[in-house]
């Protein structure tokens, strides 16, 4: 598979990533051995990036599909939520101890949102200062937002953003106010142009566009301006189909079976906001005991209308 330089970072990356979310506790719940099978037969084809988080509990995943030395060479990248610097610090040496890595290559600040840059900056303090130490080798912050996308361009210690971006535009926002793919394409132009390190997330917006496989990664394998696009699998037909799309072996008129899918609500995520009930035609969406949205099934006709209308792209499928 080609590989890029990830922005200035010296990080060689495939055009492809592995996002391991889907395999995990909040999604699939794989058991680890599976789920590592999962993950060395993509790394056995080719790919050489993997990103976690400290929210997605995917460590056991990773460290079992690496045990032994052979994958020595594939780039790790890992984030967390926290917001204070020792909370930053301790989510990078657990990184360190459950990846089993001396180094992890790549740490971010989890889901930026807006007015986050001035709370979190003790947290980004601990990640400039762990780049600093050679605990990780470059630092900066995943985001849904267009607004904290430009903001990363002009963050000089910043190495790389990775942004959400797909040929819809599902879920990227900017203030509290949807915004488009245009939108966040122009911030991340502006991102290359300081000489940040680009990867784009949720080509597929969480799911809800994987019925329109073909479309949604022609629009991000097209964009220049990414050095990978992160994809999540969670079966190894799902990593054949991508390499059999990456190689010019599919034909054109397939779509994956998205049939047995279906929706749910991250409870992490979900603002209580009462968007997604109102969007749905069907009376499936419902607020749970802890006063969240959640999806009764027996009503639920996968349509997708309450997944676009989510500011926070709290509502996923799989
Ligand atoms: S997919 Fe359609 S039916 Fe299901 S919860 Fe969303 S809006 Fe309602
Ligand atoms: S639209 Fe999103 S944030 Fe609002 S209630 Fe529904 S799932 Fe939660």
């Amino acid at each position: 598979m080609k590989k890029k330089l990830l922005g200035n970072t010296g990080i060689e990356v495939t055009a492809a990533g592995f996002g391991v979310l889907p395999m995990g506790p909040s999604q699939l719940a794989l058991p680890v051995e599976e789920g590592a099978a999962i993950l060395r037969h993509a790394l056995d084809r080719g790919i050489n990036f993997i990103d976690t988080a400290q929210y997605y509990q995917t460590y056991p995943y990773i460290r079992t599909a690496l045990a032994g030395g052979a994958y020595d060479h594939v780039v790790l990248c890992s984030k967390s939520l926290c917001d204070d610097y020792d909370g930053m610090m301790e989510a990078i040496r657990e990184a360190q101890q459950e990846l089993a890595r001396d180094v992890i290559d790549i740490f971010l600040m989890h889901e930026v949102r807006p007015g986050q840059l001035e709370e979190r900056r003790g947290a980004w303090q601990a990640l400039i200062d762990a780049r600093a130490a050679g605990l990780v080798r470059a630092i900066g912050l995943s985001t849904h937002h267009v607004d904290i996308t430009e903001a990363a361009a002009g963050m000089k210690e910043l190495d790389v953003v990775f942004p959400l971006i797909n040929y819809a535009g599902l879920g990227i926002r900017r203030g509290d106010a949807f915004a488009t793919a245009d939108d966040m394409l122009a911030a991340i132009r502006r991102c290359r142009a300081a000489g940040k390190g680009v990867f784009g997330m949720k080509a597929f917006g969480g799911g809800s566009l994987t019925a329109h496989y073909q479309q949604a990664l022609d629009y991000a394998f097209s964009l220049p301006e990414l050095d990978s696009v992160m994809i999540g699998f969670g079966k190894v037909s799902e990593v054949d189909d991508l390499f059999d799309y990456l190689e010019g072996r599919m034909e054109k008129d397939y779509n994956p079976d998205v049939s047995n899918k279906r929706v749910y609500v991250n409870q992490e995520d979900c603002e209580g906001c009462g968007a997604c009930k109102n969007a749905c035609p069907a009376g499936a969406i419902y607020w749970n005991e802890n006063g969240l949205a959640s999806v009764d099934h027996d009503k639920c006709l996968t349509c997708g209308y309450c997944s676009p209308v989510c500011p926070v792209r709290a509502i996923i499928m799989y």
